[in-house]
C-alpha cells in the first residue's frame, strides 16, 4: 500500500518542459515510426551543420556519424537511404559549380566518398539488422525459456497441491490405520459386547465425529434383524424385530456395502436418537455372508462421505468378527451356565449368582433366604414310566416354579431332581412363604405325559436364612440342606426351616469336613 501511495504521489508532480518535450518525442516517435523520419532528421542535421561551418570536408565527416548511426539503428535501407542522400546533399559542391564551400569537391573525390557513405550507410544497416536479429533470436530463446520455465513452475505448483493432498491423505490414512489398529487390538482382547462397543464408540467418536451407533443382528433364518446392543443405550426398549423393508439396514445387508442417508422427520431403525440426522448402515460380515449391520449416526447432519465408507467397509471385517466372537462366547457362557433339560440355569450359575447375593446382603444388610427343593420318590417316576418321562416331569416341574416366583429370585437346577430357589430381600416368613406356596401348587397340579398318562407329584423344601454363621455358599446350602432333610424325615410335601443348633457346627470350608450327626437328616452333597 505504501509503495503504491508514494507513485501516486511521484505520478502527481508537475514535469518540467524538457520532460514534456521528451515525452511529446516520445509519442510522436511512437506514432510516426518509420526509416523516413530518421531521414528527414538526419537531413536537417547536416543541413544544419552546412549552414553553420559551409565547410565540405567537415560536412562530409560530420554525417558519416548520423549516417553510421541511423544505419545502426534503422538498418541497412535507412543506410542506403542516408548515404545516398548524404552523397546527393555534397553533390552541389562539385567543381565547375557555384561552389557555396571551400575547397570545393572534384567528381574524383566526390565519387568515392559518395560511395563511402552508401557503403557505410549500408554496411553499418546490415551489422546493426545482424545485431538485431540476433538480438530477435536471443529474445525468442528467452521467451520460449521463460515459457518453459512458467510450464515448469505450473508443473511444480500442480506438483505441490498434489502433493499436499496426498500428504492430507495420508495423514488421514494414517489415522484411520492407527485407529482400527487401536479398535482391532481392543475388541480382539474382549469377548464382552458391551466392551466392544464402548471401545468403538470412544475411537470413531473422536475421528469419525460419531456421536451414536447400534449394531443389529440376523435370526438364524436370515429373514429379521433385531438389535444387538446400541451407544448410547436407548431409554426404553425399542422394538426387537425389523423385517425386509426397512430402507436401510436391509438394503446394506443386501449390497454388501455401506449405505449412507440423510433424515429428516423419517422414522429410524430402533435404537438410534430421533436427533440423528446423518445415518451409515455398514454390513458386518462373517466370511462372505453379512451377518449384521453396524449403524453409525451423527446428530450435526454432517453426511458421510465416500472416504468414511471406505473405512467403515475396513472396520465393518473386524467389528463383524469380534462381534460374532462375542455372541459366541456369550452363547457358550449361557450354556455352561445353563440346564439343557429345563432351560434353568445350573449350578454353576446358581453357586455365582448366590455368592454375589450373599456379599451384596453383608454390604447392604437385607436380608437372603436360600430354599433347597426335592421332589418327593421321583424315582418311582422312573422305575415306573421310564426315563424320558422322568424327564418331562422335571420340565414340567421347573415351569410350574418358575411361574410361582417373583422376578428378582433365583431358580435353578442343581441336580437330578433337586433345585434351588434364591429368595432376595426377604426375611424367613415370606421364603417359607413362597416355598408352601410351591408345594401347594405343585401338589394340587396333575402332571401329564405324551401318552396321557396322569398323575401326581409332591416337592419337598427346606428353607434358610442367610446369617453370621454362615461364611459361604456352601454353608448357606448345608443349612437349607438340613432343613430340606427334616422336610423329608417329616413325612415330605412340606417345608421346614432350619434353626441354628449350637449343637451341630458348620463344616470347617478350608478341610472340607462335614458334620453329620443328625441321624435323621444326613447333610449331602
Ligand atoms: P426322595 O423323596 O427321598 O427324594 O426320593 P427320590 O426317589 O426322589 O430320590 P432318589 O435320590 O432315591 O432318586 C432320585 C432319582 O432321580 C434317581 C435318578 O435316577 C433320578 N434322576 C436323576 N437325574 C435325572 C434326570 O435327569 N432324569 C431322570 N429322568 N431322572 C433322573
Ligand atoms: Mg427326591
Ligand atoms: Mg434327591
Amino acid at each position: 500500500m505504501a509503495v503504491k501511495r508514494s507513485a501516486r504521489m511521484a505520478d502527481e508532480r508537475p514535469l518540467t518542459a524538457w520532460q514534456q518535450a521528451l515525452h511529446w518525442w516520445g509519442m510522436l516517435r511512437r506514432r510516426v515510426d518509420v526509416p523516413g523520419l530518421t531521414l528527414l532528421t538526419a537531413t536537417i542535421i547536416a543541413i544544419g551543420i552546412f549552414s553553420l561551418t559551409r565547410n565540405a570536408a567537415v560536412v562530409g565527416t560530420l554525417l558519416m556519424a548520423p549516417i553510421a548511426l541511423i544505419a545502426l539503428v534503422r538498418g541497412w535501407v535507412a543506410g542506403l537511404l542516408v548515404g545516398g542522400t548524404a552523397a546527393l546533399l555534397t553533390a552541389p559542391y562539385l567543381q565547375g559549380q557555384e561552389s557555396l564551400v571551400k575547397p570545393a569537391l572534384n567528381l574524383e573525390v566526390w565519387a568515392p566518398l559518395g560511395l563511402c557513405y552508401l557503403a557505410l550507410g549500408v554496411l553499418t544497416g546490415l551489422r546493426g539488422d545482424l545485431a538485431r536479429r540476433r538480438q530477435h533470436e536471443v529474445v525468442a530463446e528467452m521467451e520460449s525459456r521463460l515459457q518453459h520455465a512458467q510450464a515448469a513452475a505450473e508443473r511444480y505448483e500442480a506438483l505441490l497441491e498434489e502433493m499436499s493432498q496426498g500428504h492430507a491423505h495420508l495423514l488421514r490414512m494414517n489415522e484411520e490405520l492407527a485407529l482400527l489398529n487401536g479398535i482391532a487390538t481392543a475388541v480382539n482382547s474382549s469377548l464382552d459386547m458391551a466392551r466392544i462397543m464402548d471401545t468403538a464408540m470412544t475411537q470413531l467418536g473422536a475421528l469419525m465425529r460419531v456421536d451414536g451407533l447400534a449394531v443389529y443382528w440376523t435370526s438364524p433364518a436370515g429373514d429379521a434383524l433385531a438389535l444387538e446392543v446400541a451407544r448410547p443405550e436407548p431409554e426404553d426398549t425399542p422394538a426387537a424385530v425389523i423385517r425386509p423393508g426397512d430402507a436401510l439396514l436391509w438394503p446394506a445387508i443386501h449390497a454388501q456395502r455401506p449405505v449412507c442417508a440423510q433424515l429428516d422427520d423419517e422414522p429410524r431403525p430402533p435404537g438410534i436418537s430421533p436427533e440423528a440426522r446423518s445415518l451409515a448402515a455398514v454390513p458386518l460380515r462373517v466370511g462372505a455372508r453379512a451377518r449384521g449391520v453396524l449403524v453409525l449416526s451423527r446428530r450435526n447432519g454432517e453426511a458421510f462421505n465416500d472416504d468414511d465408507a471406505n473405512f467403515l467397509g475396513s472396520l465393518a471385517r473386524v467389528l463383524g468378527l469380534a462381534i460374532e466372537n462375542a455372541r459366541l462366547f456369550a452363547r457358550a457362557q449361557e450354556l455352561s451356565l445353563s440346564d439343557e433339560l429345563t432351560g434353568l440355569g445350573n449350578r454353576r450359575l446358581f453357586n455365582l449368582r448366590l455368592g454375589a447375593e450373599i456379599a451384596r446382603s453383608r454390604a447392604t444388610g437385607a436380608p437372603l433366604c436360600l430354599v433347597m427343593l426335592d421332589l418327593d420318590f421321583f424315582k418311582r417316576i422312573n422305575d415306573q414310566y421310564g426315563h424320558p418321562a422322568g424327564d418331562e416331569v422335571l420340565k414340567q416341574f421347573a415351569a410350574l416354579v418358575q411361574h410361582d416366583i417373583r422376578g428378582n429370585d433365583l431358580f435353578c437346577r442343581i441336580g437330578g431332581e433337586e433345585f434351588a430357589l434364591m429368595v432376595v430381600d426377604a426375611v424367613v416368613l415370606e421364603a417359607l412363604a413362597i416355598a408352601q406356596r410351591i408345594c401347594r401348587h405343585i401338589g394340587e397340579t396333575p402332571f401329564v405325559l405324551d401318552d396321557g398318562t396322569t398323575f401326581s407329584m409332591t416337592v419337598s423344601a427346606g428353607v434358610a436364612l442367610l446369617d453370621g454363621s454362615i461364611r459361604s455358599v456352601e454353608d448357606f446350602a448345608v443349612v437349607a440342606d438340613r432343613a430340606l432333610y427334616t422336610a423329608k424325615a417329616n413325612g415330605r410335601n412340606r417345608v421346614e426351616v432350619f434353626t441354628p443348633d449350637a449343637s451341630v457346627p458348620l463344616p470347617d470350608p478350608v478341610a472340607g469336613e462335614r458334620e453329620d450327626d443328625v441321624p435323621e437328616t444326613p447333610v449331602r452333597r
